[in-house]
């Protein structure tokens, strides 16, 4: 019957549910138990500077692999993070390590670490930085602090004093995901912003669809104008590179096109083969 059934279904769910509760439950009481055995790894993803060819900054990002269930991506710890409290343990370690590996690096690379909304509330995110720098002896020149617009806005009553303190460290502070969040322009006025990275979601279209093309080549505008350093995320293809380069004033570009995000030691490989100086005949034919 109709009633049976409506049972049948009902008893599902709660069960469909017990798996979802259990499971949520397991990954914090591991995640909690990665982070403070320092389980977590770094992975990094190359940003390429248009101009130059060169490698300019990388991105860490955070990677869990969990002995029994495998890979879980970012999107399903990062909020568990935050919604059990770890979020501030968290990007400490990543702080700490990606400074670490960062000064490791050839050259004058940087590298970005993203935090999130709930790191504004700890009020010491300008001392964990300081500490880090100098742990690491890299110069603040090379540290790059990336944030969502949401994370700003959610926030906004003590963001603005937390990234004031990082700049004022000369720290270079990255507004990750630009287009997706609530896209309030005036935050892009009001904060120390140094870089736009536009998210991908405009990136996706421009070789099909003049329309992305144009929103894509205005938005840049918009960043240079406001003399912040613009970056494109998600470049897949030589086609949308190509787009990018002939019409639109982006500076750098991160995508799978140039690198998939690397663990450490392939990093630095490939930021000594994108960043090798040219070859002396290169330089002859310049010349002649
Ligand atoms: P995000 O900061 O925007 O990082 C870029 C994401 O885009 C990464 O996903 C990267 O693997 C992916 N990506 C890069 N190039 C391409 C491309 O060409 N195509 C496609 N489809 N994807 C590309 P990932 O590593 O899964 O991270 C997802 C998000 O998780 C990050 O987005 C960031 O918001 C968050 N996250 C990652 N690590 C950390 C961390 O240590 N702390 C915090 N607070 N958040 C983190
Ligand atoms: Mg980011
Ligand atoms: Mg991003
Ligand atoms: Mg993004």
């Amino acid at each position: 019957t109709a009633k049976g059934d409506g049972k049948g279904r009902s008893q599902i769910f709660h069960t469909q549910m017990d798996i979802d509760y259990h499971y949520r439950q397991r990954l914090k009481t591991d995640l909690r138990e990665a982070v403070r055995t320092g389980s977590l790894t770094l992975a990094f993803q190359p940003l390429i500077d248009l101009e130059t060819r060169r490698v300019v900054t990388c991105e860490a990002l955070a990677r869990w692999d969990h002995p029994d269930l495998g890979s879980i991506p970012p999107s399903t710890f990062i909020p568990l993070a935050e919604e059990i409290g770890l979020i501030s343990d968290l990007t400490a370690w990543v702080l700490e390590s990606a400074t670490a590996q960062c000064s490791l690096w050839p050259g004058d690379v940087g590298v970005a670490i993203n935090i999130s909304a709930r790191d504004f509330r700890g009020a010491n995110m300008g001392w964990l930085v300081e500490q880090a720098l100098l742990r690491s002896g890299l110069p603040a020149h090379r540290l790059e602090i990336e944030v969502t617009e949401t994370a700003v806005i959610e926030e906004h009553d003590v963001a603005l004093g937390v990234l004031r303190n990082l700049a004022a460290q000369g720290i270079s502070i990255a507004l990750d995901d630009f287009g997706t969040g609530y896209s309030s322009l005036s935050y892009l006025n009001a904060l120390p912003f140094t870089k736009l990275k536009i998210d991908r979601s405009f990136v996706v279209d421009i070789g099909t669809n003049p329309r992305a093309l144009r929103l894509l080549t205005n938005v840049a505008r918009l960043g240079r104008d406001l003399n912040l350093t613009v970056v494109a995320e998600g470049v897949e293809t030589q086609e949308q590179l190509n787009i990018l380069v002939a019409h639109t004033r982006i500076q750098q570009v991160q995508g799978f096109l140039f690198s998939r995000p690397l663990p450490a030691h392939d990093i630095v490989e490939l930021i000594a083969h994108f960043n090798a100086p040219p070859p002396p005949e290169a330089i002859t034919r310049r010349h002649g």
